[in-house]
């Protein structure tokens, strides 16, 4: 690769960047810098090229991959950015491992999961298919200890093994509504810290749907030969499901009849969980490498007018698509059945990130009809260009192995590649790095406060607000502190009406509007939407309800709610929720 010149990032990105992505000594000191970290990722990915007969010279690709990386227009997930070129060389961020019913199996799990963790990898269960709790064991004669039980097994060994020594392992678990051990499992994050390596969720199926709006019974089933177990009130589940979500966050819900309807390869085996932040279902021992591109870097201004520049998103995401798929032939993963399983469906995950930052420049409220329609028309579009990239892919490299297997046999027009192209991360990190909002999300704050090491506090504003504010003319440091307290700009009067209705932070948005946004931006995504709902904290169960109810009703995949201050640790928080 050429010499490239010297990076401009901002503080921001240079302190996450030094530390947890750039190369270390064993002392600790660094041995890479920004731009060669991303010379390093570009050329390593761009490698692949190099093994098939037609690909494209390397040392042009990894240019392009280099250019498109450091302009901040497409990330990689984190594993790739820390281990690709490294010795680890594990590339994917999400992982779902297969947890059967037998001592073997259930420590088999437990000992891939510490693997992968140690790669930077985040892994999902299913406990479905787990005995319920006191099942008999035939052969000690005792009894089972159930679902739970076993996952703090799992917890106990994500807390030991720091993923790459850089990120602490994370986990979903995922059971089924008609498991016996719904309830226990459904109260299990109650005391915090008990499976705090771990996000649940309660997998839902369109029969409990309707036996909950119908008012009737449902059967609990015995994973060990499908026969009914006894049975429950699914509103009364329902509730307690509700219950405990209002209560700390804690379960999610999947909709594993609407996951599945999407599975591409249904022959290879249905879909039981996701990955840690539910934005990937996977089919057992299968990977996925995710990315997103940054939409705020991928406009145009026109007569002083901010637009979408389609032409850089479409030549943004082809180059992606390439990446990605480039990236599993590169990875090194941690198990043979993984790398099978990887290699016959070749997932991959391209998002975007930089959304609401996109709200800000064009001047459209996140809670609008007009902010829906863009979700639609941009999303719909990164994935008619995804698609087409991949069949692109597939016309020189083939389609994937199992294409013969999967829901796409005999159509020539979606000969693709990857039997799933598109996924809306939570890019926590990526976003940082990017200088970007996070995902699809509302931004949390327009000002907030950080506290540095040595007690001092200081006001950092969005820069998209702090523009605007100079160049409207409200610009104060009493307000943007002032700002940092409320949390809001709804009800201050000495900011212009439409600058209010413009930016909206995730407190300002109702419930309605977020399922709304999550459903836009699943109506065109393969894989799943990584979305919370923010709720005030003096927000009822009913309105869970509501969120939930509106959920399934707009065929989104999950929900994850998060009533404002229900955690105690609650990382962020406007400063006046104390
Ligand atoms: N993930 C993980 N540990 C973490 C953060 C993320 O295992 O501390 C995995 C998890 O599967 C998650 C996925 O990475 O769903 C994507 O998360 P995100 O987009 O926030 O990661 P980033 O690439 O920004 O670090």
């Amino acid at each position: 690769m050429k010499e490239s010149g010297m990076l401009k990032i901002s503080d921001n990105t240079r302190t996450v960047l030094e530390r947890r992505y750039l190369k270390k000594d064993p002392a600790g000191n660094l041995e890479e810098t920004p731009e060669e970290l991303f010379q390093r990722v570009a050329s390593c990915i761009a490698e692949a090229e190099g093994y098939y007969e037609d690909g494209l010279d390397p040392s042009e690709v990894a240019e392009a991959f280099y250019r498109v990386m450091t302009e901040f227009k497409f990330l990689p997930n984190s594993p790739t950015l820390m281990n690709a070129g490294n010795d680890l060389g594990q590339l994917a961020a999400c992982f779902v491992l297969p947890v059967d019913d037998s001592l073997e199996g259930i420590f088999d799990a437990v000992k891939n999961a510490a693997l992968i963790h140690k790669s930077g990898g985040g892994t999902g269960f299913s406990f479905s298919r787990l005995r319920a709790k006191n099942c008999r064991v035939g052969s000690t004669g005792g009894v089972a200890s159930g679902p739970v039980s076993f996952m703090k097994i799992f917890n106990t060994a994500t807390e030991q093994v720091k993923q790459g020594g850089t990120r602490r392992g994370a986990n979903m678990a995922i059971l089924r509504v008609d498991h016996p051990d719904i309830l226990e499992f459904i109260g299990c994050k109650e005391d915090n810290e008990a499976l705090n390596n771990f996000n649940i969720s309660v997998g839902v199926t369109d029969a409990f749907m309707q036996a909950v709006r119908q008012g009737e019974a449902y059967d609990l089933i015995d994973p060990r030969n499908g026969e009914p177990r006894g049975s429950l009130d699914a509103r009364t589940v329902y509730e307690t499901l509700i219950h405990q979500a209002w209560f700390n966050g804690d379960p999610g819900i999947v909709f594993l009849d609407r996951i599945n309807r999407d599975n591409p390869t249904p022959e290879i085996g249905e879909i039981e969980s996701t990955n840690p932040c539910g934005e990937q279902p996977l089919l057992p021992m299968e990977a996925c490498n995710l990315g997103s591109v940054n939409l705020s870097r991928c406009v145009a201004v026109q007569g002083g007018k901010t637009r979408v520049d389609y032409e850089a998103l479409k030549e943004t995401v082809w180059l992606a698509v390439r990446f990605l798929d480039d990236t599993i032939e590169m990875s090194r993963y941690p198990l043979a059945a993984i790398d099978e399983m990887v290699k016959g469906n070749r997932k991959i995950g391209l998002g975007v990130m930089g959304f609401a930052d996109l709200l800000f420049m064009m001047g459209i409220p996140y809670n609008s009809d007009e902010a829906v329609a863009l979700a639609e028309k941009v999303m719909g579009f990164v994935q008619a260009e995804a698609h087409e990239a991949s069949r692109h892919l597939a016309v020189s490299r083939g389609a994937f192995p199992n294409i013969d297997k999967s829901v796409f046999k005999g159509d020539e027009a979606r000969a693709y590649r990857n039997a799933t192209c598109t996924t809306i991360a939570p890019t926590g990190t990526l976003s940082i790095i990017a200088g970007c909002s996070s995902g699809i999300e509302p931004v949390f704050a327009l000002s907030f406060v950080r506290r540095v090491m040595d007690g001092d506090e200081l006001v950092e504003v969005n820069p998209l607000f702090e523009a605007t504010a100079r160049a409207r003319g409200f610009y104060s440091d009493e307000l943007m502190a002032r700002i940092a307290k409320v949390g809001t700009i709804a009800h201050m009067e000495e900011i212009p009406e439409d600058v209010r209705a413009v930016f909206v932070t995730a407190h300002d948005v109702s419930p309605e509007w977020h399922i709304r946004m999550q459903a836009a931006f699943q109506n065109h995504t393969d894989n799943a939407v990584s979305k919370t709902v923010n709720l005030p904290r003096q927000a009822s169960e009913d309105e869970v309800r509501d969120i939930y109810d509106m959920a399934f009703d707009l065929c989104c995949k999950g929900v994850t709610i998060y009533r404002d201050g229900s955690k105690e640790n609650q990382v962020l928080s406007v400063s006046d929720a104390k």
